[in-house]
């Protein structure tokens, strides 16, 4: 399960950045992602409590948040969110071109912000 070592990926980070603020609580965890990151937030949810049972992370509140994909023709330059959550065959609405267009965002996945206490 691929949300699982994703999972374990950010309480590395989420204890790195409490020991470095020399904090014990996660109060709260907020996540961006990428409609195109492939990140499904239930299982990613799932994941996080299963790590977090029982530790001192126990009780915090991932929260999720959706960044839309955003691409630049690669033929006109415009830039356009595609209906479809693919950026594979994505028409550009000013000229048709399907293929090949820059992803500006749509792939991300980071922590916006951690609430330590
Ligand atoms: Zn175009």
């Amino acid at each position: 399960m691929h949300e699982l070592s994703i999972a374990q990926n950010l309480l590395a980070l989420i204890e790195d950045e409490m020991a470095k603020h020399d904090k014990a609580t996660l109060v709260t965890v907020k996540v961006r992602h990428g409609r195109l990151s492939a990140v499904v937030p239930e299982a990613l949810t799932m994941a996080f409590e299963v790590l977090t049972a029982e530790t001192r992370l126990a009780g915090s509140t991932l929260v999720m948040e959706e960044t839309p994909v955003v691409l630049r023709c690669r033929a006109c330059g415009r830039e356009f969110s595609p209906e479809s959550p693919s950026a594979a065959f994505a028409p550009c609405p000013a000229c048709g071109e399907e293929l090949g267009h820059e992803v500006l965002s749509g792939r991300e996945l980071y922590i916006e912000y951690l609430e330590l206490e």
